[in-house]
């Protein structure tokens, strides 16, 4: 485990990306990071009043930059910009937003690998998943961007021969998202490439823990050339903005990617406001590694994917129901693959884990695997912080988590594997949906009938059998009972930034 970095020699080209780069003496190390200015019509400025926010490494603990502090003078101008963007962007054709925003994708693509050395210093993970994270993001973009072109309204026969009934899609007005920082790219381009695609212009609410990618990102559409107002993105205090911006009437569409708790407020703010919303909340996804399972497969696809981004993914399998005749199996193999993982600073070439996002989450992973153990789980490998900086906390495997410790119940969000045994695969099936959750859900068998006995059981958005999550932009990603409403993929993506308008023509 080694929480120092030596490995920097040399700093990333924060230039390329447009930002002025001030370079701040993190403990240990010396490296560029981009102060990040709020982005209003067009233009990158601080806040009207000023005010800053100390951004952290998450590997180090120290301070590495700043982002601008939005005031309500910065949120009135970004919601008039916005107004003035969409105006614009609803009367630009769909091959003309689809050539942007093309072009967007292929300035992220070429600006990677510096985007990724940023993500990594302000949100911790390896610089290979931080790379991975941007150029997925490429794809999405294309992806949306090409969806722009198939937003097809009907001609409807009508009940009369000399009336045209017509359905067209709309853009549903300017958009306010909310994004957290677990991805800072990619949570925010299937909201952006939906809104863009539809003729929507978009003002973001972006991490304040993690703001540089995603300034780095937006920056992408500028230099692309999507006109000034269609793309805004500001920081500042996260309830009041969104209790600014949610009511305001310029605002036509929320989306909400968090917590559950948070998104429940949001939700209701857009309700009582009569604005439509797409929520992303959090999960607890259960992995059923039935009695016919391939278990190194499952160890590989569920146990790796557990680790990255250090679990703190919506995604991320977490309540791992095993076979009893394949615990010991399963066991084994998971604990030998996590003792190879090495725990370091994300911009180390051989670290495998990062640090966690931010100190919160290693007081809530002691809390987790401290309460597990007083009600008598057995701690199986890891189950303590690492170094003496930064927010690392090891790889853990806790074994006979009873139900009612909190990590069978409370979404980790951190690199713990909480393991039961069940005999039935009924019992398993129940336990899957005993939550309110229902994001992701995991499982492994050998047999079809099990497969698509649980694919009609489980209460789920998602279901991935005998692979990790693929998260592909073409389909569905969304939830179900507390983990929210919407998908940000796939055509319902489009959908939910559309409105459905019919118009009929009497022909007289
Ligand atoms: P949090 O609930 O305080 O914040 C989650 C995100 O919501 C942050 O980005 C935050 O800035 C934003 N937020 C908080 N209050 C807001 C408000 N009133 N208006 C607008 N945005 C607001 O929690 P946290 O400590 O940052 O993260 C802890 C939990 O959040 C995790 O355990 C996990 O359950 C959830 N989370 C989920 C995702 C996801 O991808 N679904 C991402 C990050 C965090």
């Amino acid at each position: 485990m080694r929480t120092k970095c030596s490995c920097f020699d040399n700093a990333p080209g924060v230039a390329a990306l447009g930002i002025s780069p001030s370079v701040l003496d993190g403990s240990r190390m010396s490296h560029a990071y981009p102060d990040t200015q709020l982005l209003i019509d067009g233009q990158w400025v601080d806040a009207a009043s000023g005010k800053k926010i100390a951004v952290h490494n998450p590997a180090t603990g120290a301070v590495i930059g700043h982002v601008a502090h939005a005031g309500i003078a910065d949120l009135d101008r970004a919601l008039a910009a916005a107004q003035k963007g969409f105006q614009i962007w609803k009367h630009t054709s769909a091959h003309e937003r689809q050539a942007v925003m093309r072009k967007a994708a292929l300035l992220l693509q070429e600006r990677a690998a510096d985007i990724a050395a940023v993500l990594t210093q302000e949100q911790g993970k390896p610089l290979a998943e931080a790379k991975g994270e941007v150029l997925a993001g490429v794809g999405i973009i294309d992806w949306f961007a090409d969806e722009a072109l198939r937003l097809y309204g009907r001609i409807v026969p009508a009940r009369k021969s000399d009336i045209l009934q017509q359905v067209v899609k709309e853009p549903v007005g300017p958009v306010a998202a909310f994004t957290p920082w677990n991805f800072p790219v990619n949570q925010i381009v299937r909201k952006i490439g939906a809104a863009l695609a539809t003729g929507c212009s978009f003002l973001c609410k972006a991490p304040e823990e993690t703001p540089a990618a995603p300034a780095a990102l937006l920056k992408c559409f500028v230099d692309a050339g999507v006109p000034a107002g269609v793309v805004g993105l500001v920081y500042g205090d996260p309830h009041e903005i969104s209790s600014y911006l949610i009511p305001h009437p310029v605002i036509r569409k929320v989306t909400f990617t968090g917590s559950t708790a948070v998104g429940k407020q949001l939700a209701a703010m857009a309700g009582a406001h009569m604005k439509r919303c797409t929520m992303e909340l959090g999960g607890h996804a259960p992995v059923i590694i039935a009695e016919d399972a391939d278990v190194e497969l499952a160890v590989k696809a569920a146990g790796a994917s557990k680790l990255r981004n250090a679990g703190q993914v919506c995604i991320s399998p977490t309540r791992f129901l095993v076979h009893s005749s394949l615990q010991q199996a399963f066991t084994d193999s998971v604990v030998k693959y996590f003792e190879t993982i090495k725990v370091g600073n994300g911009l180390e070439a051989d670290s495998k884990m990062g640090p966690l996002a931010n100190p919160r989450r290693v007081t809530a992973m002691k809390a987790l695997v401290e309460n597990a153990q007083a009600k008598g789980a057995d701690v199986l490998l890891g189950g303590k912080a690492l170094g003496d900086a930064g927010n690392f906390y090891a790889p853990t495997i806790l074994g006979n988590v009873p139900l009612d410790a909190d990590v069978f119940n409370n979404e980790p969000f951190g690199p713990v594997v909480a393991m039961r045994t069940f005999d039935k695969l009924d019992e398993a099936i129940a336990e899957a949906n005993r939550l309110p959750y229902g994001l992701a859900a995991y499982a492994f068998t050998r047999s079809l009938k099990t497969a698509h006995q649980l694919g009609q059981q489980v209460e789920t958005g998602m279901l991935w059998i005998n692979q990790p999550a693929i998260a592909s932009a073409e389909m569905p990603f969304g939830g179900v009972k507390d983990s929210g409403y919407g998908s940000e993929g796939g055509p319902e993506a489009l959908e939910a930034y559309l409105i459905p308008k019919a118009v009929s023509i009497a022909m007289v």
